[in-house]
């Protein structure tokens, strides 16, 4: 293995694995450096896991219907073990698989933490490697809150470690990974209350979203406590948790708590400041719109800059800047407009460009909003019902579409389709002369009064 390289990234998670592997292919001669898991969040403790718990807690739900449908079923109960240990080999098969691509693409993988000792030479385990260009693709962890006992709960990361389902769970935070372990919990059976610092649960969604998730979600049995200040976490008897809020009554007693309460960037091991790489506040790292840093040849991408902190973003400006550096494309970068997006709760919210009341701070008068909510055709047999709304947000006399927001039954693998047609610049006339699916959900996209 060679010590110089054209291109080195710090971070084997899905901005580093895609901008090394994009480089190499285009003759760079490059390498990764990885201390944990190949495949970085996504594929050992997000997207990946997280998707699998998703079907597991949704088969849960279609157990349920199935009866209504006619289906005699036995329901025995859910084994968590067998489910942990099929998706933590799924988990390991991906890790391989990774490690198998970086081989072919030859990409030479630097096992160990690394950190910065000028601004072309990198330190792992006491050896040094220098390239022309360096990546910071470290992604993030999460935040942990500093109160007392705070140590007796766990984080999303812990959340897939769990050996077993448990009994009475508290989530501390509104964000989407709070909200997508809410929903795999209580659909397998833990009951499950959610604690929120102010009122709103996934804050930055249309509000047509948030309340449609909220009412749902309470629905299905979730306890939501708003405006929560927690000041301790302590041991009761039995070894339950016992949560404390500032001047207010103890919040009963659980099994589990989950900290879900936001991420922070894994930039302090890196020795930044010894290079007087800029970062802000918080730690994440600010970039132009090229990924460009302060220093000329050090780039970020991914988690580590804060911004649309989203598996294919972190894929897409590592690619884009791969071509930027080697295929002499110089106007190569992310195109951060109209990046859609899926929580995958029960059932699901996907969402692409404004919100409403975004739409109407930059448009005001101009704007024009279509939405429905209805109960879908799955629901006429089924006790337990959901909700499907939509929202369309257009804008100009024209109506553009500039925002769709959706939850209900297929609301995650609809958006795709309809965000290209976002993306080259819609209008409500265009959508409205698309000949609709029926019977479907996705019909009401296209036939919105
Ligand atoms: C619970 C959860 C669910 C999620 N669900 C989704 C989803 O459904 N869809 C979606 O698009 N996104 C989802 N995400 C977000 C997604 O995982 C991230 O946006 C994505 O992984 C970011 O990629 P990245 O390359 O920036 O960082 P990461 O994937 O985090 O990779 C960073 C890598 O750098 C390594 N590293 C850190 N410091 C060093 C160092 N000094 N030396 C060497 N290696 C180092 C880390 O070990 C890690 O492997 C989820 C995240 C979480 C936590």
């Amino acid at each position: 293995m060679s010590t110089h390289y054209d291109l080195i990234a710090i971070g084997a998670g899905s901005g580093g694995l895609a901008a090394t592997k994009q480089a190499a292919s285009l003759g760079a001669h490059c390498a990764v450096i990885e201390g944990d898991r190949l495949g970085g969040a996504c594929v050992n403790v997000g997207c990946v896991p997280k998707k699998v718990m998703w079907y597991a807690a949704s088969l849960g739900h279609s157990l349920a219907d199935g009866a209504d449908y006619g289906f005699s079923i036995d329901n025995n109960g859910f084994d968590w073990n067998k489910m942990k240990q099929g998706r933590d080999a799924y988990v390991q098969r991906l890790n391989q698989i990774h490690l198998n691509n970086l081989i072919k693409a030859k990409v030479d993988f630097i096992p160990g933490y690394g950190r910065f000792v000028d601004a072309h030479t990198i330190e792992v385990d006491g050896k040094q490697y220098t390239a022309d260009h360096i990546i910071i693709a470290t992604g993030g962890r999460p935040l942990e809150p500093k109160l007392p006992g705070a140590e007796l709960g766990i984080t999303s990361d812990g959340f897939f470690e769990l050996d077993q389902l448990p009994q009475k769970t508290v989530i501390v935070g509104g964000g989407y990974i709070a909200i997508e372990i809410a929903g795999v919990l209580n659909a397998l059976g833990s009951k499950v209350d959610i604690l929120l610092r102010g009122d709103l649960l996934l804050r930055s969604f249309d509000p047509l979203i948030r309340e449609t998730v909220r009412e749902q979600m309470q629905q299905d049995g979730i306890n939501i406590h708003s405006n929560i200040n927690l000041s301790t976490v302590t041991l009761g008897k039995n070894d339950n948790l016992v949560m404390v809020s500032e001047g207010g009554p103890e919040l009963g007693v659980y099994d589990c708590l989950i900290w879900a309460i936001g991420r922070i960037p894994n930039t302090d091991q890196l020795n930044l400041e010894g290079i007087d790489l800029i970062c802000d506040v918080r730690g994440f790292i600010p970039v132009d719109e090229y990924q460009n840093t302060n220093i000329e040849n050090i780039y970020a991408i991914g988690d580590v800059t804060g911004k649309a902190t989203l598996t294919p973003v972190a894929i897409a400006a590592g690619r884009k800047l791969a071509e930027r550096l080697f295929a002499g494309k110089v106007d190569s970068k992310l195109d951060h407009d109209n990046i859609p997006s899926v929580v995958f709760s029960h059932p699901p919210v996907a969402s692409v460009g404004l919100t409403e009341p975004e739409a109407r701070e930059q448009y005001g008068e101009l704007v024009k909003i279509y939405q429905t909510k209805f109960t879908g055709m799955y629901h006429a047999m089924t006790q337990h019902k959901t909700k499907t709304a939509m929202k369309l947000v257009c804008v100009g006399k024209d109506e553009k579409v500039i925002g769709c927001h959706i939850v209900g039954h297929g609301a995650d693998e609809m958006l795709q389709g309809f965000a290209v047609a976002i993306k080259m610049g819609a209008t409500k006339t265009d959508f409205d002369n698309t000949v609709a699916i029926h019977p479907t959900s996705a019909e009401e996209l296209v036939t919105l009064k």
